[in-house]
């Protein structure tokens, strides 16, 4: 009786046993079958999926990435660039594959667009900006382009003139140059011609657009001798009149010098500074500006004038009455004169204001 209860319970055990063993490897067989048949699949280009290649340029294949249940497939990856045409507009498909463990294929593709988007070049030929001079002939030096797709002459040139050159009428012209490709890109470029203004000589004396001029260029002969232009004085009276109001001395130190007075006056200097040193700070007989009766000395001949309150006054307010500071801070290349805060010239308020707001030197804003 006991043994025949012992086997039993034995055999109870071995079932139960067995049933487990055969459940877990269920499981454990399933889980593999699992993975062989559905595997766990991850597959992404690396990079964009629409690639834009610009024309002439070098594609660079950036790859992709798998990975199968988890492990790295990277180097059973197949790439086919065999439709890629890159020396070639157009769309073109690169496919990537794997083939998974049960013979599944996964695909992805890159779509590359080589595309021409790259702007056409133009250069000018001659000068920008050209400078002319009045009334002569103008002819435009022309340009040269090219393109990373197109040959030159698919490019479209087009030339278009802000107004049309007068070169009897001093001024800037601007003409807008745009080259475009065959796809549509353009690129601009813009050249200035400068006529310059119209120079006239009458006896000896110049005019630049009418107004007189006198520098180390243009000089006024030995028997030019107005005296003190007698407009000019009286503007001068008001602004100091005016500038006294406010306990501002603009002291008179110089005005018309006649061509002898400054021939003896630069003699003296360059027996006492050498010529060199002389021609920084007056002129040569014939090309002072007090010969012409409209330019004065006031306040202080002292380089530091234009520091003091009377020198900030004059600067701020001479073109109210006429009048511009004549040879400004650091135009000594233009001007040919180092600053003189003292020396103004007398041109009409309208012009002398349009002299002050432009910020140019007389010489600059003339374009002589
Ligand atoms: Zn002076």
């Amino acid at each position: 009786m006991e043994k025949e209860k012992k086997g039993k319970k034995i055999w109870k055990y071995l079932i139960i046993i067995l049933l487990i063993l055969l459940v877990i490897s269920l499981i454990i067989g399933g889980y593999f079958l699992k993975l062989y048949l559905y595997p766990t699949v991850s597959f992404s280009l690396k990079g964009e999926e629409k690639y834009l290649l610009s024309y002439g340029d070098k594609y660079e294949e950036a790859g992709a990435e798998a990975k199968v249940n988890g492990k790295d497939y990277n180097n059973k990856i197949k790439i086919d660039d065999s439709k890629v045409k890159i020396d070639e507009l157009g769309e073109y498909k690169i496919n990537y594959s794997i083939t998974l463990p049960n013979g599944k294929q996964e695909n992805l593709e890159r779509i590359i667009k080589v595309v021409d988007d790259i702007k056409p070049e133009i250069k000018l030929k001659g000068d920008n900006p050209i400078k002319i001079s009045y009334g002569s002939t103008f002819t435009e030096p022309g340009y040269e382009v090219s393109d990373n797709y197109d040959e030159s002459d698919t490019l479209k040139v087009e030339v278009t003139y802000d107004r049309t050159i007068n070169t009897k009428e001093s001024g800037t012209y601007q003409i807008t140059y745009t080259v475009t490709d065959s796809n549509h890109n353009s690129n601009s470029i813009v050249r200035e011609v400068i006529v310059s203004p119209r120079i006239v000589v009458i006896n000896g004396i110049t005019y630049v657009e009418g107004i007189l001029i006198v520098n180390k260029k243009y000089s006024l002969p030995a028997n030019y001798n107005p005296g003190e232009n007698k407009e000019a004085a009286n503007q001068l009276y008001l602004m100091r009149m005016e500038a006294a109001k406010y306990g501002y001395d603009l002291r008179y130190c110089s005005g018309f010098r006649s061509y002898n007075y400054q021939t003896n006056l630069y003699n003296n200097y360059v027996k006492k500074y050498g010529q060199a040193m002389t021609d920084t700070f007056s002129a040569k007989p014939g090309h002072s500006e007090h010969q012409t009766g409209l330019a004065f000395d006031i306040g202080a001949i002292d380089d530091n004038f234009g520091d003091t309150e009377t020198g900030k006054w004059l600067a701020i307010n001479a073109h109210k009455y006429g009048f511009i500071i004549r040879y400004p801070k650091g135009k000594q290349d233009v001007t040919g004169y180092k600053y003189e805060p003292w020396h103004v010239r007398y041109l009409g308020v309208e012009l002398a204001t349009k002299v002050y707001k432009s910020g140019l030197t007389l010489e600059e804003y003339l374009n002589i």
